[in-house]
């Protein structure tokens, strides 16, 4: 069986060193702040040169409070890309503001900049940029259009630890930025927990303010926050994780080439373009067929798992049939129906990746059974 993800092995591969690391936080009771959430926000924050990490438990908290500690008007505009996992969109709506779909590029996945500029009304104030599947957005220029319309930026960086836009990482170009460290992303704990980071900090401590009950100290409180704690054990396996994310990162990026290789003269596959200003890492590697359900099918019955990022684009989704219609010019909202996601990271050996590559041309060159 060729696996999408394989947690376990990456868990094997680190077992000492894991072990000791709940030990330790079991030892000194560490479990709700202390040194072992300190430490990781530090290192996370140094691994992305931003000056400001707050742990949370998971990102879509990050994600929510990061809107709130921008203190936007009520109901004010926040363009979404149409693909993405639905966290990009509930959290605008359970913050008090209102989702408006931008459509996704049809090679790298990300916000289509032409038609965001498009979606921007009187009452938009931020854009929600994901860099999806690992790839980041053209921050560059984004960030023109967001100054040109004053517009704040929020990156979600929950499947782009490490990604980087021209050698400087994403996270570090908007307002404030969030990561998911769910067990399944690049960097992954072993169970929920997220982080929002920031260069500034007035905004850093908004953050840790609204995530502790918003309180400067215990019990004096300047207004109602949550609670949504990184805890001490996530913290200590996450500073493990973190020194091989780089390594990790690189065999992705080797994979990713060697799917590039072994697919790309198929002609009924659209592959993923790397833009040349990017430095992806390749959380997802997705490919795209009209033949999609039949390829799957056929993957599966050679023990290939595959996956789906994502089956229905957003504005598709009940959850947002009162947005009004469907916009059917919109690409993302036709290529949910080819998309598929071939296995990848870390635990993948090469000849197992050359068994996808072989068993995916195979299936177009017979045709289909
Ligand atoms: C995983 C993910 C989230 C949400 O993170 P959780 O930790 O699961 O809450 C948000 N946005 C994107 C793009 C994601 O992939």
């Amino acid at each position: 069986m060729i696996r999408f993800l394989d947690l376990k092995k990456q868990y094997h591969q680190l077992k000492s060193e894991i072990d000791k690391a709940i030990q330790t936080v079991i030892g000194e009771t560490a479990f709700i702040g202390g040194r072992f959430v300190k430490s990781f926000e530090e290192d996370f924050a140094k691994y992305l040169k931003a000056n400001h990490c707050v742990g949370v438990a998971n990102g879509t908290d990050a994600l929510e409070i990061a809107i709130k500690a921008l203190e936007l008007p009520y109901q004010s505009e926040i363009i979404v890309p149409a693909n993405s996992f639905i966290a990009s969109a509930e959290a605008v709506t359970n913050s008090g503001h209102k989702v408006v779909f931008c459509d996704c590029d049809y090679a790298n996945y990300t916000l289509d900049l032409e038609d965001l500029k498009k979606r921007i009304t009187s009452k938009t104030r931020a854009v929600m940029a994901v860099h999806l599947y690992g790839h980041p957005v053209d921050m560059g220029s984004l960030l023109e259009i967001t100054s040109e319309y004053n517009l704040r930026v929020i990156e979600d960086c929950a499947q782009a630890h490490g990604a980087e836009y021209k050698t400087q990482k994403v996270g570090t170009f908007g307002d404030v930025a969030t990561f998911s460290f769910y067990p399944g992303k690049n960097l992954g704990a072993y169970g929920d927990a997220g982080a929002i980071v920031t260069q500034s900090q007035e905004l850093a401590i908004k953050c840790r303010m609204i995530a502790n009950h918003g309180r400067m100290a215990k019990y004096d409180h300047l207004f109602e926050g949550r609670n949504s704690r990184l805890d001490g054990m996530q913290a200590a396996i996450l500073s493990v994780k973190l020194r091989y994310i780089d390594q990790w990162n690189e065999k992705r990026r080797y994979i990713a080439s060697l799917y590039h290789q072994g697919l790309e003269k198929c002609a009924e596959l659209s592959l993923m373009k790397v833009e040349e200003w990017a430095t992806p890492v390749f959380h997802i590697y997705p490919i795209r067929t009209k033949l999609r359900d039949q390829l799957k099918e056929h993957l599966k019955q050679h023990h290939i798992e595959t996956g789906i990022h994502y089956p229905i684009s957003l504005p598709k989704l009940k959850a947002y049939s009162d947005l009004g219609e469907i916009d059917n010019k919109m690409k993302a909202n036709a290529y949910d129906k080819e998309l598929l996601s071939l296995p990848m990271g870390e635990h993948l050996e090469d000849n197992q990746v050359q068994e996808v590559i072989h068993s995916v041309v195979n299936f177009f060159q017979e045709g289909v059974t």
